[in-house]
């Protein structure tokens, strides 16, 4: 079935380096498929080392006018992408959900929070101070400045498959960087949508490329390459060490944002429906397949019961089904593995006497599609409590003290995003110092935006994207001593 586009130009099946679209047939192209109903969406090359190399080399031939550009003028030409990713925001969000499977109106927050990167980096681009040094020697002048790091590669995944992508290239093309993509093969269709719109908007040849094709061959090329001198990456902790270790030869420059394992305490003194809306949306978005999604509930005994009575009531209302239909509020998961992964670790907990206190199974609806589930008296013992679930299911963990749910809290080898529930401003400071993770919800289940550092700590990575840091991933500082004055 064909997508019924308003610009279809923004369907794209061929790759895009040095400011052309490109067909690779040296391998039978990728199929796209909706995970969904398993229908074709679309195709794209199924390109290798040769294509990524061209792509290098197109990205180091317009390093030397792009970099030189003023920051005024790359402003407007990201501001200008950012306008036509919002004038066509209907179009991305139904490729976004063709390919990916999220409810369209996940799709159409995703796509507004993407081009939100590229204001926020477009208003940023301007404000790469660098400094003037009170000198210690008469004679000398001390200055410090921001210079763009040079040629990037950008590895990202499906689960957000626009925004993971502008997070990382608005900030390098506002730095004066040029950039390579590699999307997932899951959902190349939003990455080379945002090139056709990168295009239009006046991004020149070679600044920005998009290659698809094979993970490891397009890899391989993008680390080993000594012209590129940056890669960010976004993914699976397993992944981001391998690429971290074939960086390390050409010891290029790394912004490595991995998996989490987040934790989500509910103390006895938190407001008990604010917990229940917030663990709804923390872990049930995108079907619970996001890194930064609740995957470990702490509930305090006094309030343990209350919570996941209401939890479950509220779990057992989400409407499951296509993305693309109105009301639908959980898509399906994004391939059999994925489905494979959550049947497992759910068998696990259960044999070793976790309850299911809602859903628990494959949906009616077959495919890839999972039941919401709610699952209690979890211990630290399951495989569930220690790996990302990547899944619509919530396993509760009951505790008593405070010291017990920082000590589980921080059990953990990742240290992205982390939330709790407390009303006690006191217990708020404490908590929020003592957990081990990039990012704290405190009385909040969302913490995402482009204007806040987004990154982990420990074995989640390195690197901060969005805020007035994420730019500073995609420069180099420069000293320079005047001296003879
Ligand atoms: P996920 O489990 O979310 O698919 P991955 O880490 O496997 O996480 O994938 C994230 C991104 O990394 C995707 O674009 C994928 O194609 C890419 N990728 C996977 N394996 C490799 C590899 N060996 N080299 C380079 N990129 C890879």
């Amino acid at each position: 079935m064909m997508l019924k586009l308003k610009a279809p130009s923004l369907l794209r099946s061929q790759i895009f380096v040095d400011g052309r679209w490109l067909d690779d047939k040296s391998a039978p192209a990728i199929e796209v498929r909706n995970p969904s109903g398993g229908e074709i969406v679309g195709a794209v090359p199924r390109a290798g080392r040769d294509a990524t190399r061209r792509a290098i080399e197109a990205a180091d031939a317009a390093y030397k006018g792009w970099s030189r550009t003023t920051a005024e003028h790359r402003a407007r030409v990201l501001r200008r992408w950012y306008e036509l990713m919002l004038e066509h925001q209907d179009d991305l969000a139904a490729i976004m959900t063709a390919e990916q499977g999220k409810p369209l109106a996940e799709a159409k927050g995703e796509i507004g929070y993407a081009a939100s990167y590229i204001e926020w980096f477009a208003e940023e681009a301007k404000r790469t101070y660098g400094d003037v040094v009170p000198s210690p020697w008469a004679d000398k002048q001390i200055l410090v400045k921001r210079e763009p790091v040079g040629v990037c590669a950008a590895i990202t995944p499906w689960n957000f498959p626009a925004a993971m992508i502008t997070r990382k290239v608005a900030p390098a093309l506002a730095a004066g960087c040029t950039i390579i993509v590699k999307p997932a093969e899951q959902t190349p269709l939003s990455a080379l949508a945002l090139a056709a719109l990168a295009e239009r908007a006046g991004v020149p040849p070679g600044v920005l490329n998009v290659i698809t094709g094979t993970a490891r061959e397009i890899g391989a090329e993008l680390t080993n390459n000594p012209t590129v001198r940056k890669l960010s990456f976004t993914g699976s902790t397993e992944i981001g060490r391998l690429l971290a270790s074939q960086c390390a030869p050409t010891l290029k420059r790394l912004s490595l944002e991995l998996g989490g394992n987040a934790p989500f305490i509910v103390f006895d003194d938190a407001d008990v429906d604010a917990a229940v809306e917030g663990a709804i949306a923390s872990k049930y978005r995108n079907s619970g397949q996001t890194c930064v999604c609740a995957n470990r509930l702490l509930v305090q005994e006094g309030i343990h019961d209350a919570f996941v009575a209401k939890l479950s009531i509220a779990v057992k209302a989400l409407k499951v089904g296509d993305g693309r239909d109105a009301d639908v509020q959980q898509g399906p998961l994004i391939d059999d593995a994925a489905l494979d992964k959550v049947l497992t670790l759910l068998d696990d907990a259960v044999g070793k006497g976790a309850r299911i206190a809602a859903g628990g199974a494959r949906h009616r609806l077959g495919g890839t599609f999972f039941e919401p589930t709610v699952v209690a008296e979890v211990t630290p013992e399951m495989r569930i409590a220690n790996e990302e679930i990547f899944g619509p299911v919530a396993p509760i963990m009951r505790f008593r003290s405070e010291d017990e749910a920082i000590a589980i809290a921080n059990s953990s080898e990742f240290g992205l995003a982390s939330y709790f529930y407390s009303r006690d401003i006191a217990r708020v400071w404490r908590v929020a110092d003592a957990i081990q993770a990039g990012m704290v919800g405190i009385n909040t289940g969302i913490i995402s935006t482009a204007v806040a550092p987004f990154g982990g700590v420990k074995q989640s990575g390195m690197g901060r994207e969005g805020s007035r840091l994420g730019i500073e991933e995609y420069m180099h500082t420069k000293y320079m001593c005047i001296g003879g004055l």
